[in-house]
């Protein structure tokens, strides 16, 4: 029994950390390829299992009273920074804690939370965050589901949008901040957030995330400004760290790179714990976090998630130089190959790779876009990007059919542009496949 001067005196500590991390050997801080094998997990708590085992159940037994009092003090928010221990597995679990532990090494970030799906993640973080009356800024063009998501299922609670193109100058997003608070006031609300998408699809056009910063701290100054989030799923987490350039919230599609082997769906949120609490609150209330066998999968993925996506970013450049100068090639939005003054500059400050995902302009228009795709032999015909496998598709008369014809023109999205997520296949093998299905165009 718990003493009556001290309730929280019988609590057990948590047993699911390792009793010491090794976070460091010596003075060296490890890297986050070396600490995805073991990070947040510890053997001897689990028979010695090497891999953490799955945990398949619903609720976790508590040692005594206090310790259930305690723990859901920080499912409730009563104590920030979430619970101390195990309760129900629709507000956590080891696996997905152990997963949220590891996927905070990448982008330095205090707190993570794991979600079912990248959609459910987004949704989330909008519900957290956003009230009737509210304004929405954010970077166009966004995932299809996110801009329905913003402009017409948040709509239906009052809340309204105002958007600017990725490559605005950060003039441009102040002036529409401007707008946005006027816009707010009016409607009795705020500027809720400012979201951001980068690179955008399938444009591949940047987002000056400093930029956008800098413009928030002219509009807002630093107390009660909108949290800055990115949509990160393109390049992250190698090869752009938004945190690190003034982003408050980063968000994943764990589906793409970061799950790699397009066999599950999930999400992930990064962040400071004082961004991250009102997330978790509503995710505990709604239970949009990711299942234990998922966030498994997930810890699988990350041990090669940068053998992975550098193998996968070294492939693209091949590809790419080889559709360079091809004569049935139009043109390449690849990041590898930025031909605007403003948007190298961009990725100069914010991008470590270019990645492997971009668009194929094909000399012509659908027929011999389909003729082309129809003639690929190794590249995959599917939507998605980031897994180990080379896709094809042609966002047009795919993903971004139900997109008015005078949006898809403003947004570049033509009937002869390829969308290509490069796998970790050779890449000799690949350019041969690029090269008979171009012959055969
Ligand atoms: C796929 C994707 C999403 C949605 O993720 P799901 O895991 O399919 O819900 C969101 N944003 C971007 C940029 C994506 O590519």
């Amino acid at each position: 029994m718990a003493k009556q001067d001290d309730p929280n005196a019988a609590v057990p500590v948590t047993r699911r950390m390792p009793k010491a991390p090794i976070e460091k050997i010596g003075g060296r801080k490890l890297k986050p390829a070396t600490l995805m094998m073991g990070h947040g997990y510890d053997p001897e708590l689990s028979e010695g299992a090497l891999k953490p085992p799955i945990f398949l159940t619903s609720t976790f037994a508590f040692e005594n009273a206090a310790a259930g009092k305690r723990f859901f003090e920080g499912i409730t928010g009563k104590r920030p920074g979430g619970s101390d221990g195990l309760v129900y597995s629709r507000f956590n679990g080891p696996n997905q804690e152990i997963l949220e532990d590891r996927l905070s090494v990448w982008d330095e970030a205090e707190d993570a939370l794991v979600f079912s799906s990248g959609m459910s993640a987004i949704t989330t973080v909008l519900l957290a965050n956003v009230n009737q009356g509210d304004v929405v800024v954010h970077s166009g063009p966004l995932y299809a589901a996110t801009e329905t998501l913003i402009n017409k299922i948040l709509g239906r609670f009052g809340v309204t949008f105002l958007d600017f193109p990725a490559g605005a100058s950060p003039s441009e997003v102040a002036s529409l901040l401007e707008q946005a608070k006027a816009q707010a006031a009016a409607n009795g609300g705020k500027v809720a957030i400012i979201y951001l998408e980068s690179p955008a699809n399938p444009t591949n056009a940047l987002v000056d995330i400093e930029g956008v910063a800098d413009a928030r701290r002219q509009v807002f100054g630093t107390d009660n400004a909108p949290p800055i989030a990115i949509d990160n799923t393109f390049l992250g987490p190698l090869w752009q760290q938004p945190l690190k350039h003034g982003a408050d919230i980063v968000i994943y599609s764990l589906t793409k790179y970061v799950g790699g082997h397009s066999d599950l769906v999930a999400g992930g949120v990064l962040g400071s714990k004082a961004h991250m609490d009102p997330i978790r609150a509503i995710r505990n209330t709604i239970g949009t976090i990711c299942d234990p066998n998922t966030a498994w999968m997930l810890m699988r993925s990350l041990e090669t998630l940068e053998l992975r996506m550098t193998r996968a970013g070294e492939n693209a450049e091949k590809v790419c130089a080889f559709l360079r100068d091809h004569p049935k090639v139009e043109g390449l939005g690849y990041l590898g190959f930025i031909d605007n003054k403003s948007q190298q500059d961009i990725y100069d400050r914010h991008c470590s790779g270019a990645g492997s995902t971009f668009s194929l302009f094909i000399k012509g228009g659908e027929a011999e876009a389909f003729r082309f795709l129809d003639t690929m032999k190794i590249a995959k015909l599917a939507v998605s990007l980031g897994g180990t496998e080379t896709l094809a598709s042609l966002p047009a008369a795919m993903t971004h059919i139900s997109v008015p014809d005078e949006r898809r023109a403003a947004l570049g999205i033509t009937d002869n542009l390829v969308r290509i997520s490069i796998g970790v296949e050779d890449p000799d093998d690949l350019i041969a496949d690029f090269d008979q299905a171009l012959a055969a165009v």
